[in-house]
């Protein structure tokens, strides 16, 4: 089996060393640099959009992998307005023609605050800021498939690649869906400055009863008897193989790769072909791949005239050359027609067929040393002082030898790597968990490895000390593979158990856990839900915070209910709430006037760190309306101190409500009068799963919002009236439960007693890491919060524990079950959270269902 894979891993390499050798002319598998938005040299007023939903989710901030804490980390629309959202866009002007062939999407992470992508999109694109084109695949399939989670990069090559100036990237959803997206364009300087080509139409050969099709399928022009206005298939970097039945590419009809016209539908002998370029150039050669199949009629052309035009009208004089048929081989080949530095912004080419076929796949220009060693159209900004023009990594001619022995270079290492972490990884390998620690780690630096001579440009080049780029920004993302899911990033290593481990003491500059990147984010995540939706559209109209600003004067404080992250939470009154929200709460104990409420107020000394963090938390609960989800009302932020106004919870939270009760026994259960009496201090079992299922019903709705949680754990739970329990807390950590987290070398802070393995080691949070952290609230729950989960085994011992999920060799500790659990729950629902295989756990939708049915 390894050896097979070794076999395959090598031709790989070999292919890959041949691809990269054979071509020295427009070549998409070389030209694949980042152009400039994570590294910068695309400037802001560069970056332009339909609309914004708020100045921090402006156009600019739609840089792909980067997040500077400016805005809210990434360009996110208005509202979709239109059913199909097709009236927004992100547009990125390049300044020049640019060969773009591969493009980047990512969604609003935002330290954890966001979760808001594009699952889908399309590409427009203009060369002249005009004329815009719809991008479609070889197929014609429109839209792209675009992100799963908000934070990995995905990747989609661009076939055909395009060449334009401006690109937009238009989320494609439905209207009440919100999405965020951050982008980069890779590729290189177009530096033919072909603008468009005209063709006559490509004809149809049958060929032994096969239907053999030369038309010019990606041309992005008019379409008619000839095609104007466009580029094509001439110009997509993929040139046709010997035999023109068959493709690169595969599952195309035959004939795909050429361009071809029948002898006999050319009266005067030849196929004419005009070419405009975006300036006047002085020309020295055009290179036209032609295949010679002579077997079956076809064969390179004979003469080609070309005529030049400067101005107006074409000059008299035309260039013509007769190269030498080729009656030998049958070899498709690169034909160079010297060009005799002649100078025009466009050129008209016969190409007089030498058979009954002529079939070109591609047509390159070279236009001397004037085009190549001057720049065409610098960048403001950006380039690295020492990158000569000529020198530009990005320009299209990319037939540098060095370039591409290092490029293979880089890619045997990394191939080399992965052979030693598959080689050194085995089952029954080492069993403490400082060497399967040692382990993950190799092999996440080893993925890193593949990625970081693809990826690493975004980081390096935004982390010199002096503010200039370095030229790592320039490195090519390598078409290792056919599908390009980053598995993005591995910033910080497992924490390091040697060095002293210290709690948390006090959240003043402890950033919580979500704000931390601690590893890997790997693979996309499980999404088994759609795209953020908007409940409640009217909250996010217009407006960055979304919600009304209530007047001050109208809370009296009534109580301390307790102290936050942010600052203290009051009891307040207030004072026409009903009317301001135009609602009837309806709620016990509140007159039509007076209202309580809770208000979290962000104390005065706050550092702007913390401030963003409300203002976020503000952000995600006015998207959130669910009868389990604690509510946001309203909000005084126009001075400080800033408040958020959420509904009142009688029983504050949830653990410490159920710390203070007993367990009813069974027999207890029956005597409905004595469950009423003894109801302060002793609590049924169904009451419990009563509990859980509000929780379930929460997560439901916020799964079914592809929001993940993160935090989930009765201490983030708060309970009202009659059992009402509500999910809180979106993205905070409390004083009050430090111990429940674990902080790592000062940076974060980490619920790892209620954290799934893969959002441990490789941080990694999803619907799935969400529904284990259910199974341990779930376990809270029925034993009461009398005890922490697992609070026989220290910190480090849980985070050993969790390599044992990792390695799955029946080592793992689960937590018991609870004593008033029935075997059933335990075994199909509890144990069913902590599945190895995120996939394998259940839904919240199925939870819930099954705590529903266990009630009956
Ligand atoms: P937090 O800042 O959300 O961590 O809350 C701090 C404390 O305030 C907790 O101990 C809660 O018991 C209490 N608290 C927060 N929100 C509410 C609410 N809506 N109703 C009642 N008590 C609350």
């Amino acid at each position: 089996m390894k050896v097979m894979e070794l076999k395959l891993l090598t031709r790989g390499v070999v292919f890959f060393l041949l691809a990269a050798a054979v071509r020295a002319q427009v070549n998409p598998e070389m030209c694949r640099y980042p152009l400039g938005m994570t590294g910068g040299q695309i400037q802001d007023e560069d970056i332009s959009a339909s609309s914004r939903w708020s100045e921090s989710t402006a156009a600019r901030f739609g840089r792909l992998d980067f997040d500077n804490g400016d805005g809210d980390g990434a360009w996110c629309p208005d509202i979709m307005s239109e059913p199909d959202g097709l009236k927004e866009y992100l547009q990125v002007d390049l300044r020049s023609l640019h060969f773009v062939t591969l493009v980047g999407t990512q969604g609003r992470h935002a330290d954890g605050m966001g979760n808001e992508f594009a699952q889908r999109y399309m590409i427009k694109y203009s060369r002249d800021g005009s004329k815009w084109v719809d991008w479609s695949d070889r197929k014609g399939r429109q839209v792209i498939e675009g992100n799963r989670n908000a934070y990995d990069v995905v990747l989609k090559d661009l076939e055909p690649p395009i060449i334009a100036r401006f690109v937009r990237f238009m989320p494609v959803t439905d209207h009440s869906m919100i999405v965020c997206m951050r982008v980069e364009l890779y590729g290189c300087e177009w530096l033919d400055g072909l603008t468009s080509y005209s063709i006559p139409d490509g004809h149809q050969m049958i060929y032994r009863g096969l239907d053999v099709y030369f038309n010019d399928s990606v041309y992005d022009g008019a379409l008619a008897e000839r095609l104007t206005k466009g580029l094509g298939q001439l110009t997509d970097g993929t040139w046709g193989l010997d035999d023109f039945l068959h493709s690169h590419i595969y599952s195309m009809w035959p004939g795909y790769d050429y361009v071809g016209w029948n002898n006999k539908s050319f009266t005067k002998g030849y196929v004419e072909m005009i070419f405009e370029f975006d300036r006047v150039r002085n020309f020295t050669s055009m290179k036209v791949h032609c295949n010679n199949l002579f077997s079956r009629g076809v064969r390179m052309f004979r003469q080609a005239s070309c005529y030049f035009r400067s101005g107006p009208d074409w000059e008299a004089d035309p260039v013509t050359f007769r190269p030498t048929v080729d009656r030998v081989s049958q070899i498709a080949r690169f034909v160079t027609v010297p060009l005799g530095d002649r100078t025009a912004s466009g050129i008209k080419c016969r190409f007089h067929f030498s058979d009954l076929w002529m079939l070109f796949s591609e047509v390159a220009f070279q236009s001397g040393s004037a085009v190549y060693n001057t720049s065409l159209t610098p960048r403001k900004h950006g380039h690295p002082t020492n990158t000569l023009p000529g020198e530009d990594p990005t320009h299209k001619l990319d037939d540098s030898n060095t370039r591409i022995l290092i490029g293979c270079l880089v890619a045997i290492i990394a191939i080399l790597l992965t052979i030693i972490v598959i080689i050194l990884w085995r089952p029954g390998g080492p069993k403490s968990f400082d060497a399967s620690r040692r382990i993950l780690d190799d092999e996440l630096t080893a993925r890193l490895a593949i990625q970081t001579q693809a990826f690493s440009s975004h980081h390096s080049s935004l982390s010199t000390e002096d503010g200039s780029t370095s030229n790592s920004t320039y490195e090519r993302i390598f078409p290792l593979c056919a599908d390009y899911q980053e598995p993005s990033r591995l910033i910080r290593k497992l924490p390091e158990f040697a060095q002293s481990m210290e709690h948390l003491g006090g959240s003043d500059g402890a950033p919580h856990y979500a704000e931390a990147d601690i590893i890997s984010l790997q693979e996309s995540s499980d999404s088994r839900s759609p795209s953020i939706t908007a409940v409640n559209m009217n909250l996010f109209a217009g407006t960055d915070s979304s919600m009304k600003e209530f007047p001050r004067d109208k809370l009296t404080f009534k109580e301390k209910l307790g102290e936050g992250q942010f600052g203290e939470v009051h009891l307040c009154e207030a004072e026409g709430m009903q009317d301001f929200l135009g609602e009837d709460l309806s709620l016990e104990g509140n007159n039509e006037s007076l209202l309580l409420v809770a208000v979290k107020t962000l104390r005065e000394d706050a550092n702007k760190n913390a401030r963003n963090d409300f203002l976020k938390e503000i952000r995600i609960m006015s998207r959130l309306r669910d009868p389990n989800i604690v509510r946001l009302l309203a909000v005084c932020v126009d001075t400080d101190p800033l408040c958020m106004i959420t509904e009142y919870m009688e029983n504050g939270d949830l653990n410490q409500f159920l710390c203070d009760l007993r367990l009813k026994e069974a027999t207890e259960e029956d005597k409905a009068e004595q469950e009423e009496k003894e109801g302060e201090s002793m609590v049924s079992y169904s009451k419990l799963i009563g509990m859980a299922v509000q929780i379930a019903s929460g997560m439901k709705y916020l799964s079914s919002l592809n929001f993940v949680h993160r935090d989930l754990a009765t201490r983030n739970c708060l309970v009202g009236k009659n059992y009402t329990i509500k999910i809180a807390d979106f993205g905070m950590s409390r004083n009050l439960y430090r111990g429940d987290y674990y902080r790592i070398q000062g940076r974060a802070v980490l619920p790892i007693r209620w954290m799934s393995w893969e959002s441990i080691l490789l941080g990694k949070f999803t619907m799935a890491s969400d529904v284990w952290a259910f199974g341990v609230t779930l376990w809270e729950i029925l034993t009461l919060c009398k005890e922490q989960p697992y609070s026989q085994l220290s910190d480090e011992q849980v985070i050993e524990n969790t390599g044992e999920f990792f390695r799955d060799q029946g080592k793992q500790v689960y937590l018991p079950k609870p004593p008033c659990c029935p075997e059933r729950v335990y075994t199909d629902l509890m144990l069913s959270c902590w599945r190895r295989n995120a996939k394998q756990r259940p839904s919240f939708q199925e939870m819930h269902t099954q705590l529903m049915e266990s009630l009956a």
